[in-house]
């Protein structure tokens, strides 16, 4: 009885499935990082969490630079602070990633002022205007 009990209770355990598949397995069914992100932040939610967020946007934020998200993730260290999560803008040209052409999108921007290729600014080129 007590043997078929644990033979039981051991197959539980391997048929549970692990955090990280049901997490996976949720991202496919269309959980987002952001509802990652709000569960996190609202579970170690407390007013030291609220000072540290509040301190990063006042002297770190910046418009389209440093962003913080509220709620964010705020890890809090054993030395006097905390990590508190935000997103850093990196451009195309800063990342040597070519920007794509805004009428195809599927090749390199050559020509920053009008944002297109070489295939649209030839097409462009040989219109006649009239
Ligand atoms: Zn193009």
């Amino acid at each position: 009885m007590a043997e078929s009990r644990q033979r039981q209770q051991a197959d539980e355990e391997v048929s549970a499935p692990a955090p990280i598949d049901v997490l996976k397995a949720l991202a496919r069914e269309g959980l987002t990082f952001s509802d990652c992100v709000k569960v996190f932040a609202e579970q170690d939610h407390d007013q030291d969490t609220d000072a540290y967020v509040s301190a990063a946007e006042d002297r770190y934020a910046e418009e389209g630079s440093i962003e913080v998200d509220a709620p964010t993730v705020v890890s809090v260290s054993d030395d006097g602070g905390a990590y508190v999560m935000a997103w850093l803008w990196v451009s195309n040209g800063d990342a040597g990633i070519a920007d794509t052409c805004e009428r195809c999108g599927n090749e390199p921007v050559t020509d920053e002022d009008s944002g297109l290729g070489d295939k649209c600014r030839a097409n462009n080129d040989s219109r006649v205007v009239l």
